[in-house]
């Protein structure tokens, strides 16, 4: 008996494995100091939940289209037009289950094998598992360098003759960085001269709180060679849910069309009733969640850069990705005793690629409190 050889390369998460362990602390009655996760602290907002319950009652409870139920799709196109300012009509949409999904189907759609995918390091860890599943190979832009030295000249200096495609997540997991236009602008203008694609993440678009969000797929000429893959988990605390969606257009579209039908021939009917319903939150309400992340952020970080564990200011997202090589050079021996000794659960910088190594990612999306007691935990550990 053996596995299909295209998962040889394929790692399991190692994020869901240490959510594991920090479950089976808790079961066995330790408590967690809970900073490892990558959810919103506060709960999916009730008239969302009335949607879905609404739906159930009034019984749509039947297949949807497989690419999302129209009115979702038309509210969709009305959001990616007035807030990212892309152009999209309803046949540039597809409804998905999560951000997640979105980005497997778009590695699908666009990767064969053999071919080449730039992402920027350190990245969300998924991200590399995708692409190797595909057969492909991921080669690492290293962010802080490509920073440093130029986005276009490293753009140029990394790119092989197998590049197929970029990935491109801003705000980023687990950094925080915001990319600027200028470096946007880089990206499609390096994309453009050599006929790449661009597969944009923008789970944490809401959530930028220096600079400005610019959607990749706005920029003059990106739009056609754009799959940006979105989703409902953060900005409206609906990880559970597991709905997202894509814009592109053709070909990739027919491509992603295909891959969710045969996936999961479409997200759960209430589900997208839901997500409908959540599309109304007001703009006032974004912006209120997001200063309450800004107050979270500020606090951790000051708290970090107190005990020694230099931060940056990261700009974007719910992370802080402080630099702990002090307390060992190795992050997954740090995460490990900071669990160990003052059960401090955070996620080794190591495991978002060779980049990260020498961090953890602390995320500080929980309540000040939490947030407060961890701190203690944390100065506990160096005394
Ligand atoms: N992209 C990034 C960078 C993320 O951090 C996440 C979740 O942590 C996602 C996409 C996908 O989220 P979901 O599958 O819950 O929609």
């Amino acid at each position: 008996m053996h596995l299909a050889k295209r998962l040889d390369e394929v790692g399991f998460s190692d994020i869901v494995q240490i959510r594991n362990k920090v479950m089976e602390l808790r079961a066995a009655g330790q408590p967690v100091h809970a900073f490892h996760g990558g959810e919103p602290f506060f709960e999916t907002p009730e008239s969302i939940k009335d949607a879905s319950t609404r739906a159930l009652s009034e019984n749509r409870t039947r297949y949807a289209p497989s690419s999302g139920i129209e009115p979702l799709r038309t509210a969709l196109v009305h959001k990616l037009q007035s807030r990212n300012g892309i152009s999209a009509a309803v046949e540039d949409v597809i409804v998905t289950a999560g951000g997640a999904h979105a980005l497997y189907v778009a590695f699908q759609a666009i990767l064969d094998p053999g071919d080449d995918m730039m992402l920027f390091a350190p990245y969300w860890t998924p991200i590399r598992d995708m692409i190797t599943m595909e057969q492909a190979r991921p080669v690492m832009i290293p962010k802080s360098s490509a920073r440093r030295n130029g986005i276009t000249e490293t753009l140029e200096h990394l790119s092989t003759p197998n590049t197929r495609a970029i990935y491109y997540n801003t705000p980023q997991n687990p950094s925080g960085l915001v990319f600027s236009r200028q470096e946007a602008e880089e990206v499609a203008a390096f994309a453009i001269k050599h006929n790449r694609v661009v597969v944009a993440d923008e789970a944490y678009e809401d959530l930028v709180y220096e600079g400005e969000h610019v959607s990749i797929a706005s920029l003059p000429g990106m739009a056609e060679r754009t799959i940006t893959c979105y989703t409902f988990s953060k900005t409206y605390a609906m990880t559970g849910w597991r709905i997202g969606y894509a814009a592109a257009k053709d070909p990739f579209m027919t491509g992603l069309r295909k891959l969710v039908l045969y996936s999961t021939n479409g997200v759960s009917t209430p589900t997208q009733w839901a997500a409908l319903e959540a599309l109304t939150v007001p703009q006032t309400a974004i912006a209120s969640r997001r200063e309450e992340y800004r107050q979270r952020r500020d606090l951790l970080v000051e708290g970090l850069n107190e005990l020694g564990l230099e931060c940056d200011l990261p700009a974007g997202a719910f992370y802080a990705f402080p630099r702990v090589a002090k307390i060992h050079k190795e992050s997954r021996r740090v995460a490990a005793m900071l669990l160990d000794k003052v059960h401090v659960a955070t996620i080794p910088g190591v495991v978002f690629g060779a980049q990260g190594e020498g961090h953890v990612r602390f995320s500080y999306a929980v309540s000040p409190e939490a947030l407060r007691a961890g701190l203690d935990a944390l100065r506990k550990f160096f005394v």
